[in-house]
C-alpha cells in the first residue's frame, strides 16, 4: 500500500466523498441558498445522466455538486485525476510540468495545463490579513526569474522578471511580482501587505528607498558583505533567499520558462508549498487537503484564446 492506493485517486465516487469531507466539514451545503437541512444524495445513474456526487436541496430544490462555484467546476476529467493532480503538485518541492501531469494522467496537455492552472488558483490566498504588527519584524528580498537565451535558439530570450517576496520571522512569506521594479511600484505592496508598527528589513536596493516612511523603522542590510544584523529577538538568516533557490530551480529547471501574465499563479504554488512545508509540520497528504480547501469560491475561466502555455 502507498498513498497512492487510496480510494479517492481511482474511483470517482470515492473522489467527490472525500472532496466533500474537505469542503464541507460538518455536511452538505446548498450552493444556492445555504441550507444546511434536508439535503439529500441523488443516486448516480449513467443512463438517465445523473452525475456522481449530485446532492439536492429540499427548501430551494437545487441540485448541485460540492464543486459548483469551485476551481473544478468546468474541468471535464473525472474527479480522482483533479485529486491526483493535486497530490503531485503538492509533493514536487520545485513543482512538476503540465507535460509530466498530462503524462501521468494520461489525459491531453492542454487539458492538463489548465487543471494545473486550476489548482495553482486554488494555493493562491485570498485576502490575507497584514504581516507582523508591534515589535514585529518583515524582511523584503528580490530576485530575478527567467529562461536562459541558450535554451531558447530561435527566440529572443526571455527577459528575466522580477520577484520580490516579504517574509515574517522565517516562517510565512508572500510572492509577488511587479513589471518595472521601483520604489513607486514596490511600496504599495509593501504598504498593502505589512502592518505598520512593523520594523522593515532589505538590502541596500535603490528600490527599497524611503520604505521607513508609514512603518516603524527601516534596517538595510549588505549582502555583498555577508551581514547577519540582530534586532532584539530577530536574527536575519535569509530566509527569502533560501525560497527563491527553489523558485529558480523549479522555474528554470521543471517550468523552462514562464509567461508574465502567469507568473503571479506559478508564485503563488511556490508561496503556498514553502508555507505549508514538512519543517512546520505539514506533510504532502495534509498540503493537498490544505490545497483542496482552496478551491471554493475560487473560479478560473480563460477568454483568450492566445493565452501563452508556459
Ligand atoms: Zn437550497
Amino acid at each position: 500500500m502507498s498513498i497512492l492506493s487510496r480510494p479517492y485517486f481511482h474511483d470517482e465516487t470515492a473522489a467527490f466523498a472525500f472532496l466533500e469531507s474537505v469542503i464541507w466539514p460538518e455536511g452538505p451545503v446548498c450552493v444556492k441558498c445555504g441550507s444546511v437541512q434536508r439535503i439529500t444524495k441523488v443516486k448516480a445513474n449513467p443512463e438517465k445522466r445523473i452525475r456522481v456526487g449530485l446532492h439536492r436541496c429540499g427548501a430551494c430544490k437545487a441540485q448541485f455538486r460540492v464543486t459548483v462555484g469551485t476551481v473544478f467546476e468546468h474541468v471535464r476529467i473525472p474527479l480522482n485525476k483533479c485529486l491526483q493532480a493535486a497530490h503531485l503538485m503538492c509533493s514536487s518541492k520545485k513543482g512538476i510540468s503540465a507535460h509530466q501531469i498530462s503524462r501521468i494522467l494520461e489525459v491531453q496537455y492542454k487539458t492538463a495545463w489548465f487543471l494545473c492552472h486550476r489548482i495553482r488558483e486554488a494555493m493562491r490566498d485570498g485576502e490575507l490579513p497584514a504581516m507582523s504588527g508591534p515589535d514585529g519584524v518583515v524582511e523584503v528580498d528580490e530576485t530575478y526569474v527567467g529562461g536562459k537565451a541558450k535554451n531558447r535558439a530561435y527566440k529572443e530570450p526571455n527577459p528575466k522578471k522580477e520577484v520580490f517576496s516579504l517574509v515574517e520571522r522565517d516562517v510565512k512569506l508572500r510572492s509577488f511580482h511587479v513589471a518595472n521594479v521601483t520604489a513607486k511600484s514596490v511600496r504599495p505592496v509593501i504598504a498593502a501587505n505589512v502592518d505598520k508598527a512593523t520594523v522593515i528589513m532589505t538590502d541596500e536596493s535603490p528600490i527599497y528607498t524611503g520604505t521607513r516612511k508609514g512603518f516603524a523603522g527601516h534596517h538595510t542590510v549588505n549582502h555583498s558583505a555577508n551581514e547577519y544584523v540582530r534586532l532584539g529577538a530577530y536574527v536575519h538568516v535569509n530566509a527569502a533567499e533560501s525560497f527563491f533557490s527553489i523558485v529558480k530551480r523549479g522555474i528554470t529547471g521543471t517550468y523552462h520558462s514562464v509567461s508574465e501574465a502567469h507568473l503571479h499563479r506559478y508564485l503563488a504554488e511556490f508561496d503556498f508549498r514553502y508555507n505549508n512545508r514538512s519543517k512546520l509540520g505539514c506533510e504532502d497528504a495534509e498540503r493537498a487537503e490544505r490545497a483542496l480547501r482552496g478551491i471554493a469560491g475560487k473560479r478560473l475561466t480563460y477568454g483568450g484564446t492566445n493565452e501563452a502555455h508556459s
